[in-house]
């Protein structure tokens, strides 16, 4: 199970590129505030995503989504819906025994 840290310094620090209010680190969840399940449901799909890539190769394609999502959609919002993790945490954060029930790599089925 991931640590739970809150602290709007670190957030704060995180939002370089676009506001971060929650974010998972492996094996850390950092968020500005108290946060609902959903939230923390979300980051947990983040966390398996991290373990199943051995946490390098999450960031490796998550940047990579990134940068592929802005050149294809020419928008960093949208492009960050976009990224294929984003888009299976979001799709799922709803259904809190989503991480429990979930296929590995179930994020490849999505498209940037
Ligand atoms: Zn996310």
């Amino acid at each position: 199970m991931p640590f739970i840290i809150t602290s709007k310094f670190i957030t704060k620090l995180l939002s370089i590129f676009i506001s971060v209010y929650a974010v998972t680190l492996y094996p850390f969840i950092i968020a500005s505030e108290q946060f609902d399940e959903f939230t923390m449901n979300h980051e947990l799909i983040h966390f398996e995503q991290q373990k199943e890539l051995f946490v390098i190769g999450f960031y490796f394609l998550y940047t990579y989504d990134l940068i592929n999502g802005i050149i294809k959609h020419k928008d960093k919002e949208v492009a960050y819906f976009m990224i294929r993790f984003e888009q299976e945490a979001y799709e799922h954060q709803n259904n809190l025994g989503y991480t429990f029930e979930r296929n590995k790599h179930s994020w490849k089925k999505y498209e940037v």
